[in-house]
């Protein structure tokens, strides 16, 4: 049985308040969900306690810990938000809300619509901590896979890849992203799965004995040389990473370096340097394998040295070297700032205690990054989506258009026919006008009447180019035809 001390205890230096209100919430959950399973005949509240504890294991702030716990009372119970917001007051309510309603859009395959998909996720994301809250929350579904219908199950499957682990990845979410895409990855695609499987088993075998030599042989030279490490150790890569890797290199594992990478964590920068230069000092690099993201972050903010060496025993070894604040940012990107905020909020004894003076910037430079996240979200709105609303087809299809688009720009967004015989139209179940501008998340129902053809007034109210050119495109061999017509009568 689940118990409440395995959040509580991810949580370090947490306030009697704050463990109140996980209690609470706790309790006030499971309450709700009493007596509903999931499929896999697991009690239900099982699935909102492990979406609560990657939540805390990721370091996110108590509130949504709280919001992970609270996140399907709405959708799944008879609790009112009313009720919720008695109880939790705003912030949680506002949280768990805006994650029902990204519960609300699906996937169906329809690959022209992913693009559309994961613009709408970013633009339902008023505070990313609900985008967060949403990702453990599938990470959850995902790793329970097994117990779903079949053929749900690879719609799922695909929708986390595509969708869900994308999101992570944007927001810099490297070890969720990897979560989500492993455990989606051999429902999504089998046998794919199972080549990889296969491959990184027999590659991984032959590496252990290399890279426990190279461990080894690295640890006693930093030592030597007076380098504290913070951490020694390795990874493997993510198996479907691996295999858009292999895909690029004719599915040739032996061209794939970092299956398995050392990692070498160290305090600062200069270190990070210092080390590179002893690893070459001991092994030769292969050439133009040597990158340096610390100077140049990657797009989505990855920093880290990376070299792949000669072991001089026939194999090759990447080595990745950064600092601790780039390991967590690597890890849980925007979600590390959290863990600076805990640090303000909780820590501030902490950094009062220093005997130095370096606390005033310390704490400047923490305030800043506490910062980001509301810039960070705002920034990837005007980055990749820009005054686009999101309609909804009555079947859940998402189709982005361009603020003040009317029904007929949807009708022509979704095809062609449909916008030149559309006749009538339901906007949110009701009947409405043709040219009626649409809202963000309005479900519309466009009526067709083989009979029913564009009109010039329609011009007036369009905003897309594609219905532009295909009313003009209809008008244009209507006029023609009109003109022969009255010329066949002389
Ligand atoms: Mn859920």
């Amino acid at each position: 049985m689940v118990g409440l001390n395995e959040i509580i205890n991810l949580i370090p230096r947490i306030t009697q308040k704050d463990k109140a209100l996980i209690e609470k919430a706790y309790f006030f959950a499971k309450r709700a969900h009493e007596g509903q399973r999931r499929k896999s005949g697991e009690p239900y509240f099982v699935h909102v306690f492990e979406t609560s504890k990657n939540l805390a294991m990721i370091r996110m702030d108590v509130e949504t810990v709280v919001a992970g716990l609270l996140h399907d009372v709405l959708e799944d119970t008879n609790t009112t938000e009313e009720k919720l917001q008695r109880e939790f007051g705003e912030e949680i309510v506002t949280l768990v809300n805006g994650v029902t309603k990204l519960g609300k859009v699906k996937y169906h395959g329809q690959a022209r619509h992913v693009e559309s998909l994961r613009k709408f996720f970013i633009a339902m994301t008023d505070d990313i901590r609900i985008l967060i809250i949403k990702l453990t929350d599938r990470l959850h579904n995902a790793e329970t896979l097994q117990y779903i219908l079949p053929e749900k199950r690879k719609r799922i499957a695909l929708e986390t890849i595509e969708i869900h682990a994308r999101l992570a990845d944007r927001i810099g979410m490297g070890k969720l992203k990897g979560k989500l895409e492993d455990a989606a990855f051999p429902f999504a695609y089998p046998e794919e799965s199972a080549t990889v499987e296969k491959l990184s088993v027999e590659k991984s075998t032959s590496n252990q004995k290399e890279l426990t030599y190279v461990t080894d042989t690295l640890r006693k030279e930093l030592i030597n040389q007076k380098v504290h490490i913070v951490e020694i150790s390795h990874r493997a890569k993510h198996k479907y990473s691996l295999w858009c890797k292999l895909k690029r290199y004719e599915m040739d594992i032996n061209k794939i370096y970092d299956i398995v990478a050392l990692r070498v964590i160290v305090d600062d920068v200069t270190e990070c340097y210092r080390v590179l230069g002893i690893v070459h000092s001991i092994w030769k690099p292969l050439p133009g394998r040597v990158k340096d993201y610390i100077a140049n972050p990657k797009p989505n903010g990855y920093q880290s040295l990376h070299t792949t060496i000669f072991t001089g025993n026939g194999g090759t070894v990447e080595i990745q070297i950064r600092t601790p604040e780039m390991h967590a940012e690597a890890a849980y990107g925007i979600a590390s700032h959290f863990i600076y905020k805990e640090v303000i909020k909780k820590g501030r004894k902490d950094v009062y205690n220093k005997k130095s003076l370096a606390w005033v910037n310390q704490l400047k430079e923490l305030k800043e990054i506490v910062n980001q996240p509301k810039e960070f979200i705002e920034d990837l709105k005007r980055d990749i989506f820009s005054d686009r609303i999101f309609i909804f087809t009555p079947k859940g299809d998402v189709i982005d258009l361009p603020e003040e688009s009317c029904v007929i720009d949807f009708a022509y967004a979704v095809h062609s026919d449909i916008g030149d015989h559309a006749q009538s139209s339901k906007i949110n179940g009701k009947i409405a006008p043709l040219h009626t501008k649409l809202k963000n998340q309005d479900i519309i129902e466009v009526v067709v009447n083989k009979k029913a053809n564009p009109s010039s007034k329609w011009l007036q109210s369009i905003k897309t180019a594609a219905a532009k050119k295909h009313i003009q495109g209809y008008l244009k061999k209507h006029s023609l035809l009109a003109k022969f017509r009255s010329f066949a009568k002389f």
